[in-house]
């Protein structure tokens, strides 16, 4: 089934057309900001690229360019599945889009404002400009919805958690249940307590016991738990008591202070990608090394918080920028796991491969995966699994 990938942000709107049973991907690009000034739209068909400097005042447009593109391409789309941040109290797995479902998506917007406002109007338009195409809704929060209630509530008053819907959801949800499917495959079903490490720009581990879900590291927003490139992951909560009465500063400036100022790029003080921060710490620049300590420290200590989850694990998968690319990174993390028996092999961590492969020692306590996501095929898989 040929299936257009739709994973919209508040300013951006990346696409891919591809198909589920070759997996070849025939076109892709970015629309990149719409809305603002510079517009323009990055398109990639069969590995030729392209820069189309266009007009993008709205969401509308930047979807009707990237149709007129797209109608130059042989391979035609027959679904659409639309990437949705945060699915809320709604959705346990992926759904077909009616008004209800697209009801959900908009109703539990507020934890994610940035986001489903944008995502449900992309996908308002789609059925309105392409009505004989069905559209499928993938939330990044679904794989986490049935993980323990343990796991999901805080210790807060239950009618607030009523009210409000205040839990965990987690997020990069369609990323941990590619890498488990991958996982199980490539390990012919003898994996079954994963750690799947989702490390890039934004970053979380899964607990995942024999493909369900039992803890995560992200909560009720993806602002929680690891240092992330410029967001800070968990700190004490009252942080955000002591900054507005004693700093004076408002709640959206400690928003964008958490999610935009800090992480990698706060410790380092140099750049939020962490090849950079390698490369100034390699240089001798203390905080570039504090900060690379820091975020293998907070890997190695959750990793094990999730390994408690499902007491015990046998396997961990790297993943996204960080996880498939850092050499580095990954010994770094290695090594805060020695004591639990992890090893990896300085050779198999060198190798470079678009494939899945194991890069620990025989001897590992733990067998240790580095394992390429593909957050597109697994949505096209669920609109063929949901319409195909
Ligand atoms: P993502 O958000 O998954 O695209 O990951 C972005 C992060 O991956 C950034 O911190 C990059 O520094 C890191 N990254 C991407 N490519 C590489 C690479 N070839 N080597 C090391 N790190 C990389």
């Amino acid at each position: 089934m040929n299936v257009l990938v739709i994973n919209a942000g508040s300013s951006s709107l990346k696409y891919q057309l591809l198909d589920t049973k070759t997996r070849e991907v025939f076109a892709k690009g970015n629309a990149e900001r719409i809305g603002i000034e510079g517009s323009f739209i990055g398109h990639e068909e069969y590995g030729k690229k392209d820069k189309l400097e266009v007009e993008l005042p709205d969401h509308r447009t930047a979807i009707k360019h990237i149709f007129d593109i797209l109608a130059t391409v042989d391979e035609k789309p027959e679904g659409i599945g639309h990437r949705v941040v945060q699915g809320g109290w709604y959705f346990p797995e992926s759904a077909v889009v009616t008004d209800e479902t697209l009801g959900w998506v908009r109703e539990v917007a507020p934890l994610a404002p940035l986001h489903n406002y944008a995502e449900a109007d992309v996908i308002e338009i789609c059925r309105e400009m392409f009505p004989e195409l069905g559209n499928v809704i993938v939330p990044d929060t679904a794989f986490h919805y049935n993980m323990p209630e343990r796991a999901w509530r805080y210790a807060i008053p239950r009618d607030v958690v009523d009210t409000y819907h205040v839990r965990k959801y987690g997020a990069h949800g369609t990323s941990h249940r590619y890498i488990w499917r991958t996982v199980d495959e490539f390990m012919g079903g003898a994996a079954h307590k994963l750690v799947s490490c989702h490390l890039g720009s934004g970053a979380s581990l899964c607990a995942i016991e024999d493909g369900a879900c039992m803890d995560t590291t992200m909560g009720l927003t993806p602002l929680d738990g690891l240092i992330m490139g410029t967001r800070c992951g968990t700190v004490d909560p009252a942080t955000v008591f002591y900054l507005n009465r004693v700093a004076g500063m408002s709640i959206d400036e400690i928003d964008t202070m958490m999610n935009k100022k800090s992480g990698l790029l706060a410790v380092s003080g140099v750049s939020s990608d962490s090849r950079d921060v390698c490369a100034g710490a390699a240089e001798g620049n203390e905080h570039c090394a504090m900060a690379i300590e820091m975020f293998c420290y907070r890997v190695g200590q959750l990793f094990a918080e999730m390994a408690a989850s499902m007491g015990g694990v046998d396997t961990m998968a790297f993943t996204a920028g960080i996880g498939e690319n850092s050499v580095e990174l990954r010994q770094g993390v290695a090594d805060k796991l020695a004591w639990l028996g992890v090893k990896i092999d300085p050779e198999l961590n060198t190798i470079r491969s678009d494939d899945p492969r194991v890069i620990s020692t025989p001897d590992s306590a733990v067998t240790v995966l580095v394992v390429p996501t593909n957050e597109e095929l697994m949505i096209a898989l669920d609109v063929e699994a949901l319409l195909g």
